[in-house]
């Protein structure tokens, strides 16, 4: 089976069309002459070195090729004991909800800290050298505020603690495994897991190396902009950031009614409640990467195991945050019941349904909407990835107009220039925001009656 794509084609067709979701797995691929580097709308993209002549073939998760994300995931875990497969979610051995109770992984995590803890449990246990996982850049003159990191403790471990809803690229990282003997697990949001697996499959350097992969959910990647825009609003220049935090957790409300906290030079602690922040409704599609738009992988489908948000209505109250997991690998789901009968975790079991529901928009956005944004690719002759669901115009004319006008909401966020000046952005995109209102405007009847529905938990 084929894996590998040449670097004209990875160039003409990825690239060009704007659906590299800037992973760098292509720098990695042996004898690749492409390095990674950050545009001028701030995502990472691949580039020709000046002084490469030579044409090579290279691995790319967006690229047209034998693989996708079912067929990796077979060859990976259909051999696993006890592993089950919905169409809709891939293969899972087990799916959990729950957090951490020991220490203050919880505290300190974005969600309910199973990601840090499990990370943790695989350096106790000697399984892995090296976690490789996105912390802040300790570079003062880094041109991105966060990277790709390696820790090799759990004092490291912990500075990675927290969802950075930033651009990331692997580039450094997986040059570091090609040169440094031991094992590694590895982090990171779907489509760069399946890269990793791709690049496992091709070169046997890191399918030694890569012992465990561990995938976060994920609604969508943004461009560098998206952090700018937040920061504008706390009114603090960027020479004064000394911490950043996308997921500041707000005691006594709902887990996903949560915060934008900053640290400043002068040790000042400022924090704003997400909804009070342009930019954070996620499903406006703002600073998104168009790749995103292409991908149809909600929850990691290719990594041994995936962690998530439990945006469920039992799990809500808790502004700690519960995770859902989702797990393929039976050592790790050894890992998560052993924590359970040490009293260090909790989790229980959720339904595959359950599942879906706590990710139902990431499904909309990215089965039903993604079918009717591959039919307008295909109407205008357009070079697009090859998907798991084929292209359909959805015969919903207002669903349908409510994909049409997230995909204006992508474009004009992502290559405009007033990311600095948030009023000429805000004036900019108010004619597309104004759309979305208008289109998901629910009626006052259909309101009451949802409110109903939950209150009684009628439907759940
Ligand atoms: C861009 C993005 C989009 C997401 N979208 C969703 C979503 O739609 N639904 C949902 O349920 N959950 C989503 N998540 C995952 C969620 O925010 C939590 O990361 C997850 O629930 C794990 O929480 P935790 O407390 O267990 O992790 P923690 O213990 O806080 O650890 C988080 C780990 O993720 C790593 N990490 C942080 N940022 C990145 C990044 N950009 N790329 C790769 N690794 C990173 C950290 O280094 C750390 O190892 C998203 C995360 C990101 C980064």
């Amino acid at each position: 089976m084929l894996s590998k794509v040449s670097t004209k084609e990875l160039m003409d067709t990825v690239v060009k069309g704007g659906y590299c979701s800037g992973c760098g797995v292509c720098t990695a691929s042996e004898g690749s002459v492409l390095k990674m580097g950050l545009t001028s709308n701030g995502n990472f993209e691949p580039y020709k070195s000046s002084s490469a002549a030579s044409e090579t073939h290279v691995v790319c998760p967006f690229a047209n090729h034998d693989f996708n994300e079912d067929n990796i995931s077979k060859k990976l875990f259909s051999n696993v004991d006890q592993i089950m497969r919905e169409k809709e979610i891939g293969h899972f051995r087990s799916i959990y909800a729950g957090f951490v109770k020991e220490g203050d992984y919880r505290q300190k995590g974005s969600s309910g800290g199973g990601v840090s803890w499990l990370c943790a449990q695989l350096f106790n246990e000697r399984k892995v050298d090296f976690i490789i996982h996105v912390k802040q850049s300790d570079n003062d003159k880094s041109d991105v505020f966060y990277e790709y990191d390696i820790s090799s403790n759990l004092l490291e471990l912990q500075e990675g603690a927290k969802s950075r809803y930033y651009p990331i690229t692997l580039e450094k990282v997986l040059e570091r495994i090609r040169n440094y003997p031991g094992k590694y697990a590895i982090v990171g949001v779907p489509c760069f897991i399946k890269g990793i697996q791709l690049l496992r499959f091709s070169e046997e350097v890191f399918k030694e190396r890569i012992v465990h992969t561990v995938s976060i959910f994920c609604g969508h990647l943004k461009t560098t902009h998206y952090m700018d825009v937040l920061l504008n609003q706390f009114g603090v220049p960027k020479q004064e950031l000394i911490k950043f935090d996308f997921r500041h957790k707000i005691p006594n409300r709902s887990a996903s009614d949560y915060g934008t906290s900053i640290l400043t030079t002068s040790n000042e602690k400022k924090v704003k409640l997400n909804k009070s922040l342009f930019g954070t409704n996620w499903g406006l599609n703002l600073f998104k990467l168009k790749a995103c738009d292409y991908c149809d992988d909600v929850i990691g489908e290719t990594a041994d195991i995936s962690f998530g948000d439990a945006w469920l209505p039992q799990y809500l109250d808790d502004a700690k945050g519960t995770n859902v997991i989702v797990v393929r690998n039976q050592y790790l789901d050894e890992l998560i019941k052993k924590g359970v009968e040490e009293q260090t975790l909790f989790v229980e079991e959720l339904s595959k349904e359950d599942l879906i529901k706590s990710q139902a928009g990431g499904f909309r956005h990215r089965r039903e909407g993604l079918r009717h944004r591959l039919f307008l690719q295909d109407k205008n002759n357009e070079w697009r990835p090859q998907k798991r669901y084929s292209a359909q115009k959805l015969a919903d004319e207002k669903r349908a107009r409510i994909y049409e006008n997230r995909i204006k909401m992508q474009e004009v966020s992502f290559s405009s220039k007033n990311h600095e000046d948030l009023s000429a952005l805000k004036k900019e995109l108010e004619p597309f925001i104004a759309i979305n209102s208008k289109l998901n405007k629910v009626s006052l009847t259909k309101r009451i009656w949802n409110k109903i529905k939950r209150t009684f938990n009628w439907g759940q």
